[in-house]
């Protein structure tokens, strides 16, 4: 739009006239004056009608909340009485000389202008686009952006390259439920959705990538809790030429520049990040994502803390497929390697509940926000984490022969991590649950309400794939 003048921006433009464009916050009628405040993506101004423009006026009255104007006026400073010093544009005031609506609304379902968290849940899924009006949900997701590109500029410093890996990918048993794709080229068989991107980015390191991040899509079917959801975004990084040490303290360094650039109204209860192993933190706390913080009243306190020295291998029980109960499964990730001292144990399969893994994971106020883990690079290694979950070589070497085949080939030594990055948006932002920092989340039940979806499809999609849905 011509000449369009921010809201934000209203205060360098006093005396003069500008145009504007956004939503109508909120209207009040007070007679022969029409008072309401206009609203764009930076804030808010309060505009005044007054009868001296009568075409605008007239205007004006019939205007309601929420539709969209092309609106020119004067920029006024208010009179003193009326001044307000802790709001954005509250010294001015816009006297409007033409309004041209450019969309009308109907009456919203519920309040834009106010906080919609107490509004039912599933009203604010059906109309997201609505809710992201407001101004807690425009924060949020605005700030999720300035995390996001504060991390790719940090990692670019570093000389890390950024790189999408695929979305329709292979289904292997990685520890959750794949979603799966059908193909139609190639009836009966499926691609997965990605749970992460680890094979991707181990085989980007055999590529001589060597330091890779991506702010990744990931999905699991999983049941879903307040801090899950079928898909989410992990901060994705990895590294050749490693040890576990460089891998924590890049991710340490960068976590607390964040909260120091961005949020700077919050305390780091520790720095550096206080180290807890996995035993101290079963044995002190219950549980491996303890939360430390000294004083939970206090909402800008953020209790960092490393678990490591995790066991490898534990017993499956009936939720951590795909092994059978009862048989060793990995604890965290099978491509993990042992902690150097228990690389023998490893390649000899013995000792096998004492084995610990290489894997660290990054805790926040009580909240797991990110786990990783040096890899095992060498084909032997890999090999014998499988065998010990009963997985023999020939099996190993049919479905993972890719990634064996490059750790033929080649790989360097290599380690990364994974941030929840929605959960640790949802802590800087003092949300409740990552929908809140999220644009179009699903429900407790998978769903997208505003979508509806997942939906039926038409009945030549199935034959096409050659898929019978079973009654
Ligand atoms: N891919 C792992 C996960 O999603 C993280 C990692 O080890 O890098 O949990």
């Amino acid at each position: 739009m011509k000449n369009r003048v921010y809201v934000k921006d209203l205060k360098d433009n006093v005396g003069k006239e500008v145009i504007i464009a956004g939503w109508v916050n909120i209207r009040r009628d007070q007679g022969k004056m029409v008072f309401f405040d206009m609203r764009d993506m930076t804030g808010l101004v309060q505009c005044v009608s007054l009868p001296n423009h009568a075409e605008a006026t007239e205007k004006a009255k019939e205007i309601r909340s929420e539709w969209v104007l092309k609106l020119t006026g004067l920029v006024n400073k208010r009179p003193d009485k009326n001044i307000k010093t802790d709001v954005l544009n509250g010294e001015l005031e816009l006297e409007v000389t033409n309004i041209e609506v450019l969309n009308k609304a109907e009456i919203t379902p519920f309040q834009i202008n106010e906080n919609s968290i107490g509004v039912n849940e599933d009203l604010r899924m059906k109309y997201k686009y609505l809710d992201l009006r407001t101004e807690r949900m425009q924060k949020n997701i605005r700030n999720r952006h300035k995390v996001v590109k504060f991390i790719r500029d940090y990692l670019d410093k570093e000389n890390f390259t950024e790189i999408e890996t695929p979305i329709l990918s292979k289904s292997t048993a990685e520890g959750a439920r794949d979603f799966i794709v059908p193909s139609r080229l190639d009836k009966g068989k499926f691609y997965a959705l990605p749970q992460a991107p680890q094979q991707y980015k181990q085989l980007l390191m055999a590529a001589g990538m060597e330091k890779y991040f991506q702010m990744a899509k990931c999905m699991r079917d999983e049941d879903l809790r307040c801090d899950r959801q079928p898909e989410f975004t992990q901060l994705d990084m990895e590294m050749s030429f490693v040890d576990r040490e460089d891998v924590m303290n890049l991710n340490e360094s960068l976590l607390i520049e964040i909260v120091q650039k961005l949020y700077p109204e919050k305390e780091i209860q520790e720095i550096p990040f206080p180290r807890i192993t996995y035993k101290d933190a079963m044995e002190k706390y219950g549980n491996d994502r303890p939360d430390l913080r000294k004083d939970k009243n206090n909402k800008n306190l953020l209790a960092f803390c490393w678990v490591i020295d995790f066991p490898f291998f534990e017993k499956a029980n009936n939720d951590n497929n795909p092994q059978a109960e009862g048989e060793w499964t990995f604890t965290h990730n099978p491509f993990s390697a042992a902690q150097p001292q228990f690389h023998e144990d490893l390649l000899n399969k013995r000792n096998i509940p004492n084995i610990l893994t290489n894997q660290y994971d990054i805790v926040l106020n009580g909240f797991e926000i990110g786990g990783g883990s040096i890899r095992n690079h060498e084909p032997e290694a890999l090999l014998a984490v499988y065998d010990i979950m009963g997985v023999k070589k020939e099996e190993v070497e049919k479905t993972l022969f890719y990634m064996l085949d490059a750790f033929r080939s080649g790989t360097p030594p290599h380690g990364g991590i994974a941030w929840g990055f929605d959960r640790l948006m949802m802590l800087l932002e003092n949300e409740p649950n990552i929908r809140e920092v999220m644009v179009f989340p699903k429900n407790g039940e998978g769903k997208d309400l505003m979508m509806n979806s997942p939906s039926l499809v038409s009945e030549k999609q199935l034959k096409e794939l050659g898929i019978k849905i079973g009654k």
